[in-house]
């Protein structure tokens, strides 16, 4: 399989050329088709898989494909949660590197650092919003943020985000989602609790395991 074989959009496939990738890896193989088809997804991959490519792509295609004319400040369409800042960082990177030839404003969000350059960048639109889960909270309760635009949820490292006690915070976050979107969970290792975690928040997903 090729990258041409998976239908991503002309923006996407010369960027994924600058990258110098040649074939998508496993995981990508798997998961674009998926995403791309707006369904719900599971996946089981362990970092180095290729898996942030694999859910970075497609929701670019998706978001590019449908992007109002009229973005409202601090209003995100697309929100991954992961379990750090150093994981915000390198996720934000992959958007920016994949999205390059496309429209899409991203930022990050973690916590440990002042509030008020996030707060300020909040006052402009903004597609893809790749944050931790507590800060992304005390925004949510300074009003800085508005949830009622996101389309796809991405969970990332989801076992992370568990082993480090977000489960209650990711709770209240998925309460101020709308309830039509798209959601996608990806973790390395499936406990009873990641499966919990699993059935309360996607819709009759694709499974994919690498
Ligand atoms: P990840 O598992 O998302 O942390 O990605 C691991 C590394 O694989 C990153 O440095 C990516 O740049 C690289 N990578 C992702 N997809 C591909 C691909 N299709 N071909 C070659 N390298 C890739």
């Amino acid at each position: 399989i090729s990258f041409a074989d998976l239908g991503l959009a002309e923006p996407l496939m010369r960027a994924i050329a600058d990258a110098g990738y040649t074939h998508p890896t496993p995981i990508q193989a798997q998961a674009i088709p998926q995403v791309l088809k707006g369904g719900d997804l599971l996946a089981a991959a362990q970092t180095g898989t290729g898996k942030t490519a694999g859910f970075t792509l497609p929701l670019l295609h998706l978001l590019s494909s449908n992007r109002p004319a009229q973005m409202r400040p601090g209003r995100p369409r697309c929100l991954i949660l992961t379990p750090t800042r150093e994981l915000t960082a390198q996720v934000e990177e992959s958007v920016q590197i994949y999205g390059k030839y496309l429209p899409l404003k991203s930022m990050v969000m973690f916590g440990g650092v002042n509030i008020n350059p996030q707060i300020s960048a909040l006052k402009k639109p903004v597609d893809i919003l790749v944050a931790t889960p507590g800060r992304l909270l005390d925004h949510v309760g300074q009003k800085t943020l508005d949830l009622s635009g996101v389309e796809i949820l991405v969970l990332d490292e989801a076992d992370r985000m568990l082993d480090m006690g977000f489960i209650r915070d990711i709770r209240k976050i998925l309460a101020l989602l709308p309830a039509k979107r798209q959601n996608l969970l990806f973790s390395a290792t499936f406990s009873g609790d990641i499966r919990a975690l699993a059935k309360g928040v996607l819709n009759d997903p694709g499974e994919v395991s690498v």
